[in-house]
């Protein structure tokens, strides 16, 4: 397929707009680009054509199964577009005054209301973009506090092994050491290690439960005692709350702070870089360094900033349309819906897990909250076949592959997440997929390694993609 540039025509294009008629103000000369910006020229048609030749070419939750653990790719309903579309929230201006946007505030302060009701938090933030983005609101939220009282030598914050990627990233980013440690071979927290851990220079912990490898770690109470007694907060990555929302509340868990992806949980199309949403919730004590500013209800709506606040994290209020899209979700579903939601999530993990385990190793034993997580060790050592070209094998069916080698303690892994929103004959037919991509792999292992073949582009070089990446068109 050519690339938009090669595509590109001198002179064509878009040109419809009239003649001025108001006098032509000039820039001056030191704003005025030295060399002309090389965009490239089509008719519109053309243009139109080009990007659905794009989408054909790629795989989205309108295309198939698409269950990518950790990611929470649901599917998302066209009513939240409807009224994210709505021109009183589309065609706003964030400069516009608080009474004319009494609306928008009031969708904000709902959200806020909501969401802390189905986390067990006091106060939230709607500025971060995304959840690693709340990840670093959240714990300079936790440096906010410790400095408040006086305690900077708590430059500590323990992370276990199995935690997402994000986690150690933005606790170096705010400046923290990260202390790892090891989780139990049932896959929790190891509560002796963690013990060892704290002291009087811990900021807090961050943890994701169910964690990553898809389970609800049983001494949560204690952990987070654990912290507390410690002098640090406990921070709760909520990136994907979607086994327990309406179910348990993070804050009754313990959690002082968290963030939650309204891109993942709470509906909104994601991956492809946005835009997302990930508020950062947190307990009364912490409410005043939150970014600023907030919504305050008075006579009306209004913003207000508190002084100890951590400052903007974001221009304005964040991703306004996707927080409008969250509420949609929300008041669809209603306090009956988000549990059930929640529950079907977890009943579908479960029954295609059920439905594998005689032929594919599952990491850890037991029943799985809304992923789970199979290592394909031992079907790499008996056929050369790796969690790599089954993954490969899965898009010769017109499936999104799981999440592969992740999370990092589990070898050849493969993570699936099949979400509340795919029907039993979907999930069948996935099923059915992987038992014989596991025959195919015992029979004609070649196969597999050669797969996909039925893609637009065959194998990747997925290395050279990475370390070489060609980001700029050349001539
Ligand atoms: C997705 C995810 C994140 C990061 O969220 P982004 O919006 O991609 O920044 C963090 N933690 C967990 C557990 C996640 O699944």
């Amino acid at each position: 397929m050519e690339l938009i540039f090669e595509k590109s025509r001198s002179g064509r294009g878009c040109s419809i707009l009239p003649e001025c008629d108001v006098p032509v103000a000039s820039l001056n000369n030191q704003y005025k680009r030295e060399i002309p910006l090389n965009l490239p020229e089509m008719s519109e048609n053309d243009l139109s054509r080009h990007y659905t030749e794009l989408i054909k070419r790629t795989h989205g939750v309108n295309d198939g199964f698409y269950p990518l653990g950790s990611c929470t790719m649901k599917y998302n309903p066209k009513i939240n577009e409807e009224m994210a579309s709505l021109p009183g929230f589309a065609k706003i201006h964030p400069l516009q005054s608080e009474e004319s946007v009494q609306g928008c505030l009031e969708v904000l302060k709902l959200s806020e209301q909501y969401l802390c009701e189905i986390t067990g938090m006091d106060a939230m933030s709607f500025q971060p973009a995304a959840g690693a983005h709340g990840e670093l609101t959240g714990l300079l939220l936790m440096k906010a506090y410790h400095e408040s009282r006086g305690e900077k030598n708590r430059t500590k914050v323990i992370v276990p092994d199995s935690a997402h990627g994000t986690n150690p990233a933005s606790a170096t980013m705010v400046g923290y050491e990260v202390v790892t440690i090891p989780s139990t071979e049932d896959g929790c927290v190891d509560l002796e290690k963690l013990k060892e851990a704290v002291g009087d220079d811990t900021a807090g912990l961050m943890l994701t439960n169910p964690n990553t490898v898809g389970l609800f770690d049983k001494n949560i109470l204690e952990i987070t005692e654990i912290i507390h007694q410690s002098g640090g907060l406990a921070y709760y990555d909520g990136a994907n709350l979607n086994a327990v929302m309406g179910v348990v509340r993070p804050g009754d868990m313990g959690f002082d702070i968290i963030h939650i992806n309204l891109h993942k949980t709470f509906s909104t199309p994601h991956g492809g870089g946005g835009p997302g949403s990930g508020p950062v919730g947190c307990k009364k004590i912490l409410a005043k360094f939150l970014p600023a500013p907030t919504v305050c209800i008075g006579d009306k709506l209004s913003f207000e900033t508190n002084p100890e606040s951590i400052g903007r994290v974001k221009s304005f209020y964040g991703n306004f349309l996707v927080v409008v899209r969250a509420l949609t979700y929300i008041c669809t579903l209603g306090k009956e819906g988000i549990p059930q939601a929640s529950k079907n999530a977890v009943l579908n993990a479960n029954y295609m897990m059920a439905k594998l385990s005689d032929l594919y190793q599952m990491a850890y034993e037991g029943r799985c909250m809304h992923e789970f997580v199979m290592t394909l060790e031992n079907l790499k050592r008996d056929t050369g076949v790796s969690a790599m070209d089954i993954a490969k094998g899965l898009l010769d069916h017109g499936m999104h592959p799981p999440t592969m080698y992740f999370p990092l303690i589990v070898h050849e892994a493969l993570m699936v997440e099949p979400t509340e929103t795919e029907s039993k004959e979907t999930l069948d037919k996935a099923i059915q997929v992987f038992r014989e991509l596991y025959q195919t792999a015992k029979q004609d292992p070649q196969s597999l390694h050669e797969a996909p073949v039925k893609t637009p582009v065959r194998r990747l070089d997925e290395v050279g993609a990475a370390r070489k990446p060609k980001l700029k068109f050349e001539r």
